[in-house]
């Protein structure tokens, strides 16, 4: 770093010293530091960068900061794993109650959630993105459509690097309905390009209605697919949920066309 620079950083974080003290936010001073020299490192635009910086303040105001987390993440809805009705799907009990202490994190392990529609595949998913905030875990959550569009928007203005890089900063991403529609190829090369991103450093939980065998399909490439499965599955827990659609329990309809081809996920 030049020596002006480094002149000009020293005075302006002295500045922002006063400034947070009259504020009466004092972490700002502490986070504004050690954020600086990341957010150059990382590339960070301004605008990240103050809002990383306020972001600490905020959640240590906030008690744990997880409600913060929790309304950042974009839930579709907010369900637990406490609200979850396991004698439905007693073979996960147990993977899920270790799931939510929160270990897989830390490791940066996956998760995939595989079965038919309606058996909860989104409710476990977004219950261990809950625990994972309240953890003190970062989680951003949306559909593989949404992850596609997002990243096809940054290839385009050409900073997905960037957005990868944003993205570490999660620990956890979870990736919804893999399979419910097929990707173009350029839109399997860019997921797989989240996954590569991700591999050993962070977590991704996936849910999805096909067997892998089905991914290729979707992703229109059966070589990018079985890569991008490689990785996913290589420190992953993979759990397979069963059974009638919880939406339609007792309303004697158990025969769906999709419950009954995919209830042994079998490959088609
Ligand atoms: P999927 O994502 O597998 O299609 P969802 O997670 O969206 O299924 O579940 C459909 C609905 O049924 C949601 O409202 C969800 O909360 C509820 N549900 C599914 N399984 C259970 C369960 N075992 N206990 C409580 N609610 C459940
Ligand atoms: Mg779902």
């Amino acid at each position: 770093m030049a020596a002006k620079t480094k002149t000009d950083a020293t005075e302006a974080l002295k500045q922002l010293t006063y400034l947070a003290s009259a504020m009466k936010a004092p972490r700002i001073i502490e986070a504004a530091a050690r954020l600086a020299d990341h957010a150059r490192d990382a590339g960070w635009t301004h605008e990240e960068y103050l809002a990383a910086v306020l972001e600490r303040e905020v959640a240590a105001r906030n008690a744990s900061g997880a409600q913060l987390r929790i309304r950042a993440a974009g839930f579709a809805a907010r369900k637990t794993i406490e609200e979850f009705d396991f004698d439905a799907q007693p073979a996960v009990r147990q993977q899920i109650a270790a799931l939510a202490s929160g270990g897989f994190l830390t490791e940066a392990r996956n998760v995939v959630l595989l079965g038919p529609p309606g058996t909860g595949k989104t409710h476990l998913a977004t219950g261990l993105g809950i625990a994972a905030a309240n953890h003190g875990h970062r989680v951003l959550f949306a559909t593989a459509t949404d992850w596609v569009i997002r990243l096809s928007d940054a290839h385009r203005a050409g900073r997905l690097p960037h957005e990868l890089a944003r993205l570490r900063r999660y620990g956890l991403i979870i990736v919804d309905e893999v399979g419910y529609l097929p990707f173009e190829q350029d839109a399997a090369n860019l997921f797989f390009q989240l996954v590569s991103s991700r591999y050993e450093h962070a977590s991704l939980i996936l849910t999805s209605n096909l067997p892998f065998s089905g991914w290729g399909g979707v992703f229109g490439d059966q070589v990018v697919a079985a890569a991008m499965i490689d990785r996913v599955v290589h420190h992953a827990d993979v759990l397979t949920l069963k059974g009638a659609s919880y939406r339609l329990r007792n309303r004697g309809i158990d025969t769906l066309p999709s419950i009954r081809e995919t209830a042994d996920h079998q490959p088609h």
